[in-house]
């Protein structure tokens, strides 16, 4: 599976202790990040990771259009709500793309656990089979 990781910034740490918390569930997928997480995450983890540009410079724009081009099956987002983001536009894109799409998204740190076990599980549907 694809799986695309993104935090905003005061959510980088909630997102480097769920990678290292399913490490060995995420190292059988392929992953992707935005460029902060990504270089976070692949710090912490060693992980490799395929990282996009910052999100507040593209990153989350890339990601959106990997869900549009069927490149990802899984994104986990976590969104910081309490705080403006300059980026926001293309936050509410991505997060409408997932919809569009029907792509499993977590925007918290509990349903980033649930969407993570289901992923060790098998629960998540390749976009493949969907038929998308
Ligand atoms: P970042 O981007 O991983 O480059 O910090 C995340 C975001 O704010 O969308």
């Amino acid at each position: 599976m694809k799986v695309a990781l993104i935090a905003h910034d005061k959510k980088k740490q909630d997102i480097i202790d769920l990678a290292v918390k399913y490490k060995d569930i995420l190292k059988n997928h392929t992953l992707y990040a935005t460029g902060t997480t990504g270089t976070l995450v692949m710090g912490e983890t060693g992980l490799p990771i395929n990282r996009m540009k910052s999100g507040p410079l593209g990153g989350d724009q890339q990601i959106g259009s990997m869900i549009a081009d069927n490149q990802l099956d899984l994104v986990i987002f976590l969104r910081d709500p309490l705080t403006a983001q300059p980026h926001e536009p293309d936050v509410s894109a991505l997060l409408r793309l997932c919809d569009v799409f029907s792509i499993p998204l977590a925007t918290n740190k509990s349903s980033a656990e649930i969407m993570l076990k289901a992923l060790q599980d098998n629960l998540i549907v390749n976009r493949y089979k969907k038929g998308l």
